[in-house]
């Protein structure tokens, strides 16, 4: 194998491996997201940051509400679009209400 081959499979692994291992995280974030749901952890918190998700353009008023995908928005602009345009944000499609529990989530928008 040449040694050019070589670097590059090695840069894919670890390309790869980062991914997996940010999946992993991210699942771990949304079961613990949704047990606080459930245990009503972190109420006050997330009240806090649901009354500010209302008032979004990227809110979708379904399960309870999530931060809808199919919503992209230029903070620049205050142009909503149904698809990614230059500049613009879409939704992460989190269920808030197990989202905002999370001590360390963060908003798509940095509005919390
Ligand atoms: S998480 Fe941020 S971007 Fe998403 S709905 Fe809430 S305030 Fe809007």
């Amino acid at each position: 194998m040449a040694r050019q081959e070589f670097e590059t499979k090695v840069e894919n692994y670890g390309v790869q491996r980062n991914r997996i291992l940010m999946f992993g995280i991210n699942v771990g974030q949304v079961i613990k997201g949704h047990i606080n749901e459930i245990t009503k952890q972190e109420q006050e918190l997330s009240e806090q940051r649901m009354k500010i998700c209302r008032q979004c353009p990227l809110f979708t008023d379904s399960m309870g509400g999530i931060c809808d995908s199919k919503k992209c928005y230029n903070t620049e602009t205050n142009e909503l679009s149904t698809y990614p345009k230059q500049g613009s944000i879409c939704g992460c499609h989190c269920r808030l209400q197990a989202k905002t529990t999370l001590k360390n989530a963060k908003c798509v928008l940095n509005k919390w």
